[in-house]
């Protein structure tokens, strides 16, 4: 993967610095995205070139075009090329159907949904360019099974999944493959967030039987961006210890 160049969205904690760190290990110079936590972003971006690769952190809020544009002209400008996308970001505001407030629909589809759309319309411009390009975007089993208390959340994560099918359909053409990963209940903040009775009944409806880690979801991430998963487009792989199966 050397030489080539790619951008994590949200890469700051979590799954996506995992993902981050996975793809430089692999020999490509990573974007490390961020939006409110810059210390947190230059930490992994130190922790990248500890490890003898290469990395940069540039901070955006995925979820504003304009932000999202000069983000990937900057890069282009950079780095003269973009190889892949991985759009990680993304946030929660859980609760029951009947109480959810319009903002906290709006800011989920935003942020999961329309910075994906945003990310992957102004990366590929680039990408078409080369004629080339991987393009991953992480949805969730909520997205596939639905879950309640998520319907924001969930909605933007099943959208995720037509965005994703629709453009690999438009892109494949030039060469570009666009993909989805689905995690199930990984260990992170966003989980840890949850009282310990959400997650000892989350595990307990998961056949492997515990939480995954972020790595396991970057091995998958860093596996659709390699050179061996060139005839992969417009898939979901669940990355769930079989819970949606
Ligand atoms: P996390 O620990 O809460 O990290 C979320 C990341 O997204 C942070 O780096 C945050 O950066 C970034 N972010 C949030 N809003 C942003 C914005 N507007 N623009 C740019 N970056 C933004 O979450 P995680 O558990 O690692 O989840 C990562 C992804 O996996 C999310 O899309 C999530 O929905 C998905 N997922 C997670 C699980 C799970 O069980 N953890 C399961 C399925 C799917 P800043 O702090 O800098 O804003």
């Amino acid at each position: 993967m050397s030489e080539r160049i790619a951008v994590v969205t949200g890469a700051s904690r979590g799954i996506g610095r995992a993902i981050a760190m996975a793809l430089a290990k692999d020999g490509a110079t990573v974007i490390v995205n961020y939006n409110g936590s810059k210390e947190r972003a230059f930490a992994v971006v130190e922790e990248i070139r500890e490890a003898g690769g290469r990395a940069e952190a540039i901070g955006c809020d995925v979820s504003d075009f304009k932000g999202a544009e000069e983000l990937f002209q900057r890069i282009a400008r950079d780095y003269g090329r973009i190889d892949i996308l991985v759009n990680n970001a993304g946030i929660t505001k859980d609760g029951l159907l009947m109480k959810m407030s319009e903002e906290d629909f709006d800011r989920v589809i935003s942020i999961n949904l329309k910075g994906a759309f945003n990310c992957i319309r102004h990366a590929s411009r680039q990408m078409l360019k080369q004629r080339s390009g991987r393009i991953i975007s992480i949805s969730s089993v909520s997205g596939v099974m639905g879950n309640a208390g998520q319907a924001n959340y969930s909605a933007s994560k099943a959208g995720i999944i037509g965005l994703t099918k629709s453009a690999a359909r438009e892109l494949a053409g030039r060469g570009i493959t666009v993909n989805a990963v689905a995690p199930g209940f990984i260990d992170t903040e966003m989980t840890q967030a949850l009282s310990d009775k959400v997650r000892e009944n989350a595990a307990a409806q998961i056949p492997l039987g515990h939480f995954g880690q972020a790595e396991d979801v970057a091995a998958a991430v860093a596996f659709l961006a390699s050179g061996q998963a060139g005839y992969i487009t417009g898939q979901v792989l669940c990355v769930d210890g079989g819970m949606a199966m």
